[in-house]
């Protein structure tokens, strides 16, 4: 197997630990170059930490929350994306600093990602599901339109005419989920978005745990953390068969020069019943919140 570059774009830090972070980490682990984008600091999302802090008495909260301001607050948020990024094995953060809830379609940030994707030349992107399911224009699936103009526009540059040339690295976009724009199926014939891909990320579930214990600002951290991976990648990884699995959708139908037969298809065993046994527990993982992970500044 080849080395891959891999760019992975997401609105905020949160969803760099708990979309596809099982696939980076495994990625990564293989010696894979892993950049990741995060376009806001996530500062307006899930105040969690904020909440528990303005519960307790004056004289036991963060002696810095007095001065708190949005540029202090974003640095908090930074430091955790930088722990995620730190455990999943991802070579290069960079944070674009959008406003956080705020994210609209347009030419800047499409050109700010457009600039990006010259710059990192992948492979592969992974960035989440683009269309809307819900009833309001919501920081990710115009994240994922973005990303996926910003390919555009990088493979229809002229030299003559941009002062840049055309690039055409980007071999497959995979689209991830948060839980719920898909599917509760791998039944490719239930009605509504059946992920086309799914990867087994049983053997680094503690990663992904532990990159969720970062998000101290949203309360993410130890039973939250576990609770998420148990419910929603436990149930990903039954529908896939295994104990934990991450869903992704490709844009396009796939050709091959033959039928494609992987091996854990060649390798199929008859199992009368799919057992839990032996695979990792993802509320056993021990804590990975560091104690300055609460504090507002260092
Ligand atoms: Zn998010």
């Amino acid at each position: 197997m080849s080395q891959f570059n891999i760019l992975v774009v997401y609105p905020h830090p949160a969803d760099s630990a708990t979309e596809a972070s099982g696939t980076v980490a495994l990625h990564a682990e293989r010696g894979d170059k892993v950049t990741s984008v995060v376009v806001t600091h996530g500062e307006r999302h899930h105040m969690q930490w904020l909440a528990d802090q303005k519960a307790l008495p004056e004289d036991k909260r963060d002696p810095n929350l007095k001065s708190l301001t949005l540029d202090g607050y974003k640095d908090f948020k930074a430091r955790e994306a930088e722990r995620i990024a730190e455990i999943l094995g991802v070579h290069e953060l960079i944070l674009l600093g959008w406003t956080d809830h705020e994210i609209y379609f347009d030419l800047d940030k499409v050109h700010q990602l457009a600039d990006i994707i010259r710059r990192v030349k992948p492979d592969i992107v992974i960035t989440r599901f683009p269309s809307d399911t819900g009833s309001t224009t919501n920081d990710h699936p115009v994240t994922g339109r973005i990303v996926m103009k910003a390919l555009e526009v990088v493979t229809n540059r002229v030299r003559e005419f941009d002062g840049v040339d055309a690039y055409h690295g980007v071999k497959q976009v995979f689209f991830s989920f948060a839980g719920g724009e898909e599917s509760n199926s791998n039944d490719v014939f239930v009605p509504g978005i059946v992920p086309d891909v799914w990867v087994d990320t049983t053997s680094v579930i503690d990663k992904k745990v532990q990159a969720m214990d970062q998000l101290v600002s949203q309360g993410y951290e130890g039973e939250t953390a576990r609770w998420i991976a148990e419910a929603r990648d436990g149930r990903w990884g039954m529908i896939a068969g295994c104990a934990y699995a991450e869903p992704f959708l490709r844009p396009q139908a796939i050709t091959y020069d033959s039928l494609p037969m992987p091996p854990r298809v060649v390798g199929k065993q008859y199992r009368a019943t799919v057992l839990h046994t032996d695979r990792g527990t993802a509320r056993n993982t021990p804590s990975a919140t560091p104690p300055d992970a609460y504090r507002l500044k260092l």
